[in-house]
């Protein structure tokens, strides 16, 4: 139970990645504040992480749209009127709205940045002073390998995952004297709903180019971030870790 007494925000913990990541943190013992849109969204999550061994950390559900200020900021008030700080911040909200850049339309661009980099961007902020303040914390931004490839049909998400390679990176150097770290991850495929509704034909193609041969599992990422929130990734900041079975190597 390495992260016992610790506190953590995982925002998007309804489902998928998100509550993988949760499920883990909870499981070394770390206190974890879930976020989904959606009252009761996290149910499942908080489910899962009530049914952990003894000692492991529990969980409590809030609501809140990361791009939007007025919530970013209810949410860090939420978490800090109740504990008093937060060790880890997990940025994993995110969404997609594909399409050929010849068709994308300005507010689907707006849509996915808004979600994935303002988002983070404003949680970030809401939860800076706070962490600057206790001189210490983890922050893991969830990118993806797009935003290091690009991908066709993906400009706005492409853009937005990269973009939080710029601005993590940033982070890092403005706070690395503060005792806090940031870093991303960048996910391959991981099975989840998000990439569920891509055809068998796309899929199969996308198998094809992983050279350990299957999907990536939510855990995998939910291992990783438990990595670079632990005392052996102390020294680890401003780097972006690439999850995703070789396919971009
Ligand atoms: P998912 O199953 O679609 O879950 C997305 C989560 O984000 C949900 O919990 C959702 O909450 C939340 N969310 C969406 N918009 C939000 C907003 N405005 N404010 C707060 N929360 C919001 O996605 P996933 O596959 O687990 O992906 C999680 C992260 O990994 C994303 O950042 C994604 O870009 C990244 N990623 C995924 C893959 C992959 O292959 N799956 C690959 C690379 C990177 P609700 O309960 O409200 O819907």
């Amino acid at each position: 139970m390495q992260f016992t007494g610790k506190t953590a925000l995982v925002t998007g913990a309804s489902r998928g990645i998100g509550r993988a990541i949760a499920v883990q943190l909870a499981k070394q013992g770390a206190e974890v504040f879930c976020t989904s849109t959606k009252e009761g969204g996290c149910a499942d999550t908080l489910a899962a992480i009530a049914a952990l061994p003894a000692g492991s950390g529990k969980a409590h559900a809030l609501v809140a749209d990361v791009g939007d200020v007025t919530s970013a900021e209810a949410l860090a008030k939420a978490v800090l009127d109740q504990n008093g700080r937060l060790d880890f911040l997990v940025n994993n909200a995110g969404i997609t709205r594909d399409g050929l850049f010849l068709r994308m339309s300005a507010d689907d661009f707006d849509a996915v940045v808004g979600t994935n980099l303002r988002g983070t961007f404003l949680v970030c902020k809401a939860f800076a002073r706070s962490m600057a303040k206790a001189r210490g914390g983890r922050i893991v931004n969830i990118g993806s390998v797009v935003g290091l490839t690009g991908n066709a049909g993906q400009a706005n998400y492409a853009a937005s995952k990269a973009g939080l390679i710029g601005l993590s990176k940033s982070l890092a150097q403005e706070f690395a004297g503060r005792g806090i770290t940031v870093n991303v991850i960048a996910p391959g495929f991981i099975a989840t709903d998000m990439t569920s509704v891509l055809t068998a034909d796309v899929k199969d193609a996308m198998l094809q180019q992983i050279p350990l041969a299957r999907f990536g599992e939510p855990d995998d990422i939910g291992n990783a971030v438990a990595f670079l929130c632990s005392d052996s990734a102390a020294y680890i900041t401003g780097q972006t870790l690439v999850v995703d079975g070789g396919m971009t190597m």
